[in-house]
């Protein structure tokens, strides 16, 4: 039982993995004034005003999400990494290199009516090694006569160019095939399964977990047969809080009060794994009333690598004093240094107290769990961050971060495309900041680094 146990926890594992990486990223190149900002623009389907450079300053933006035929993917823009090459050639061809490096495909913008220049073929020098894919466009075709000199930028060795222009709109559709086409097959994100929200009560034995759910059910009719058509598993509880119903996975142990007697610890945590696993949310509940045990620890670490939803229920509030309470304060500081993200509620499932309380911080938590920073707004407050407090020197090496996207939520992931890299140190402040701008009360938040240079 126990190798079966491990074999699903890796499986979880490789499936996280995938789901990181569910947004495929494109990345745009070419010389200066071939088009790439218009073109970006075209296929975000916008003409918003072309994102200013500002000399010796990374560009505010850099990556975009967009969309075609259904695909969500990011565009980034290269034109704000300012590798420090010397001479323009070599420049946009370390751009190039870099893009190549990072990006799921790389677009290489080539002005048709100029025809290939050296600079291009530098670019495409580099491009040619790329063990990804690489779509050629040929900008600036404005009209038919222009097509016969398309055909002369084969001499490339990057495929077919597709005409296009981005001033007008010419093709750009056929091209957006393309990428489509050329862009890894993104798994879809795990959808939200219709019905009320999956919530677990967890928590060491006699911590107050049925008395908690008694409460909670007891305050009302059972709600199982007012919501129509509901099918419940019986294992679980509906339960209405606060006008919203709620599911409670695995609560039929709780209810009948069951506690076996031998093997008790190793079946707990089994049975506290599978409710986690079953739930969006977690309630963990902890005794208000006695010091941290290594048991609710243990809860803990099984709820923050589920990557689920929490809040924190300190129970039997009602045997709290003041001493206590200064106790408390400190053993909770020092024990959920790993939770500092959930939010905490002082009950009483004895008497009631507070109990209201939980609904609101459940909601909070999933708004949080189901939220989304777009592409753009996470870079300029990224770039921001990071020009104010760059990563540090290792190695006698800088690392830069090119750019970042929250590739996934349910729990929300970022990830970060770095040229080197960053320290747990430094991953930490950035998590720590980018809640201090973004929120993600009671949800985890996961930052991944691609280094691929
Ligand atoms: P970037 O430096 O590669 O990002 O190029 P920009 O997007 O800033 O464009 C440079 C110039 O080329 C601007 O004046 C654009 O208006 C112009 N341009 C871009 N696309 C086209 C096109 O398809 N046809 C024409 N005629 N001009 C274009
Ligand atoms: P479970 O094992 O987690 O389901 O815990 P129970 O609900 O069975 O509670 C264990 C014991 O703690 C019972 O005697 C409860 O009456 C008591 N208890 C639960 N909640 C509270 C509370 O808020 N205050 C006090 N004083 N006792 C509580």
């Amino acid at each position: 039982a126990e190798f079966t146990a491990l074999d699903s926890q890796a499986d979880d594992a490789a499936s996280e993995e995938e789901a990181e990486l569910s947004q495929p990223v494109l990345a745009v190149v070419g010389r200066p004034n071939v088009g790439k900002s218009t073109l970006v623009n075209r296929i975000l389907g916008r003409r918003e005003a072309v994102v200013q450079d500002t000399p010796g300053v990374t560009r505010d933006r850099v990556a975009y999400d967009a969309q075609w035929a259904g695909r969500r993917f990011t565009v980034v823009d290269t034109g704000g990494w300012e590798p420090s090459a010397t001479g323009l050639q070599a420049a946009v061809a370390a751009q190039a290199e870099l893009a190549m490096n990072t990006a799921d495909a790389v677009l290489v913008v080539v002005d048709a009516s100029v025809g290939a220049t050296a600079t291009d073929e530098a670019v495409a020098k580099v491009l040619r090694r790329s063990k990804r894919p690489v779509l050629l466009a040929a900008n600036k075709v404005d009209d038919e006569r222009l097509l016969s000199d398309v055909a002369s930028l084969w001499s490339l060795g990057l495929g077919e160019p597709y005409p296009v222009s981005a001033l007008h709109g010419r093709s750009s559709g056929d091209l957006l095939d393309a990428i489509i086409k050329a862009l890894p097959e993104a798994p879809r994100e795990r959808e939200a399964v219709a019905g009320p929200r999956r919530v677990a009560l967890v928590g060491k034995p006699n911590v107050g977990k049925s008395s908690l759910l008694n409460k909670l059910t007891g305050e009302q009719r059972s709600v199982v047969d007012s919501v129509a058509g509901t099918t419940v598993d019986p294992v679980d509880s509906l339960v209405e809080l606060d006008g919203q119903v709620w599911r409670f996975v695995d609560t039929a142990g709780l209810r009948k009060r069951v506690h076996t007697a031998s093997g008790t610890e190793y079946y707990a945590s089994l049975r506290t794994k599978a409710a986690i696993d079953s739930s969006e949310v977690v309630i963990v509940l902890l005794d208000a009333s006695e010091p941290l045990s290594e048991q609710d620890l243990r809860v803990l670490t099984s709820v923050v690598e589920s990557g689920r939803a929490c809040v924190l229920a300190l129970n039997k509030w009602d045997l709290v004093d003041e001493d206590r309470r200064h106790q408390l304060e400190k053993e909770l500081d020092r024990g959920l240094v790993r939770v500092t993200w959930a939010e905490r509620v002082n009950i009483s499932a004895l008497t009631g107290r507070s109990v209201r309380k939980l609904a609101p911080a459940l909601r909070t938590a999933l708004a949080s769990w189901d939220q989304r920073v777009p592409t753009g707004q996470l870079n300029s407050w990224l770039s921001e961050l990071i020009a104010a407090t760059p990563p540090p020197v290792r190695g006698g090496k800088q690392p830069k971060v090119l750019f970042a996207t929250q590739a996934g939520i349910r729990p929300p992931t970022l990830v970060l495309f770095t040229t080197g890299f960053l320290e747990a140190g430094y991953r930490r402040f950035i998590e720590r900041k980018f809640r201090e701008r973004f929120g993600f009360e009671g949800s985890p938040v996961r930052i991944n680094v691609r280094v691929r240079e």
